[in-house]
């Protein structure tokens, strides 16, 4: 089948959900993915921050090969080996305490705000508990991820959503406060902004929610499933800013390509929220999924892949600059070690389709005028300048 009967193929079954880019993907390599004719592209997109690893890595493939010849799915009535070290290697990598697998980001938002309410149910009793999320957030697609979710167009068809939602504006702290109530239960942020544009969180805000959480007895939930996995240079983001949630959601690089995710709480959270039968899942932490999750946190050791992120970005961050400086339509640089974003005032939607079908880079967007690069966690300063090679050509046709 060519290229043109397998999208016509694909489009005869498929809900017609996505908009998707007319490129048939067959395998990768390292930061290079290729498609049915073998043509090579360069991937800074991770198949939206999940590759970390990026394709074909061996240590990765034989982990999982010789987990699906033991055992792939159990569910979780019983114990399996994989789930209690991914679990364990969770818990010391984030600093939290007990963590619960999903098969998804959105679930874990699903199961962190279950566990806010019956948090606050046990502590205050029964009541219409709120949440605070902040303005141009996004945390998922299920009912209660979108209801969490700020940008009005995704949740505005699905009304009536989860009830007891206020949005803030993220980094103002007054606005915060002026959306607190006694019924408030917990509130919640991506410590980096990533669909919303690449905006991290400023310290002094941060700081901040965190003390006013503490001193109310709200839990703050920080939503990491993209900034997460080291991409900003520490494994977690908020790290870097010398706090840390109450309750933790991540996923997209947790397992370099299966499908899991985890939410992950403090003792305190923990003793006083979700008992067995409050919560649950079939497939979430299965065999195959949590083998992943404990190679994937191996790697990071292995390769000290915090340490590299850490030494590329300097060089990532300067090749993005010189973009800043040389066309007047790249107007400004944002976000955090690997998860960085390119302020355009030229259609975006329009350079990362021109990037992907004629220079054979693969970008994403983020918003209407972010240019939104998250290149697999192990590119190297060779692949740096490929990417300023291709993306100069992309960009030189706008001028
Ligand atoms: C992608 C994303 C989600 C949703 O994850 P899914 O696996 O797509 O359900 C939630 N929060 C953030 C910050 C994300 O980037």
């Amino acid at each position: 089948m060519n290229k043109k009967q397998m999208i016509e193929q694909a489009e005869e079954s498929l809900f017609h959900v996505y908009n998707r880019f007319p490129v048939v993907f067959d395998y990768g390599k390292g930061v290079h993915l290729y498609d049915e004719l073998d043509e090579e592209y360069l991937d800074f997109a991770s198949g939206i921050g999940v590759m970390a690893f990026g394709y074909g890595n061996e240590d990765y493939e034989n982990a999982l090969i010789t987990q699906l010849k033991r055992i792939t799915h159990t569910s979780n009535l019983y114990y399996h080996q994989p789930m209690i070290e991914a679990a364990e290697k969770l818990c010391k990598a984030s600093q939290m305490d007990k963590v619960f697998f999903t098969n998804s980001g959105a679930e874990a938002i699903e199961g962190a705000l279950k566990t806010a309410k019956k948090y606050a149910y046990n502590k205050k009793g029964p009541g219409d508990y709120e949440i605070i999320a902040m303005e141009n957030s996004f945390h998922g697609r299920t009912i209660g991820s979108l209801s969490v979710t700020g940008t009005e167009h995704y949740r505005e068809p699905f009304y009536p959503l989860m009830s007891g939602v206020k949005f803030a504006t993220f980094n103002d702290f007054g606005s915060i406060l002026a959306n607190l109530s006694d019924n408030t239960c917990a509130i919640i942020m991506e410590t980096v902004q990533g669909e919303g544009g690449l905006y991290p969180a400023e310290q002094d805000f941060i700081s901040k929610v965190r003390e006013l959480c503490d001193d109310e007895g709200i839990l703050l939930i920080l939503d990491e499933v993209q900034c997460g996995m080291g991409r900003t240079g520490s494994m977690y983001a908020y790290q870097q800013y010398g706090i840390k949630p109450d309750i933790l959601t991540t996923a997209k690089a947790l397992g370099n390509g299966v499908p899991v995710g985890a939410f992950a709480v403090t003792k305190e959270v923990a003793e006083n929220s979700l008992v067995p039968g409050d919560h649950g899942t079939t497939y979430g932490g299965n065999p195959l999924c949590t083998a992943a999750v404990s190679q994937v946190f191996d790697m990071f050791e292995d390769y000290k892949i915090i340490d590299h992120v850490n030494e590329i970005t300097p060089y990532f961050s300067n090749a993005l600059d010189k973009l800043v400086e040389k066309y007047d339509f790249v107007t400004g640089k944002r976000g955090l070690g690997l998860m960085q974003g390119l302020v355009l005032t030229i259609p975006v939607k329009d350079v990362v389709t021109k990037a992907l079908l004629e220079q054979h880079l693969v970008v994403l967007s983020a918003g209407s005028d972010v240019l939104r690069l998250l290149p697999p966690l192990v590119i190297t300063k060779k692949d740096v300048d490929e990417f300023m090679e291709k993306i100069q050509k992309v960009l030189d046709t706008f001028l």
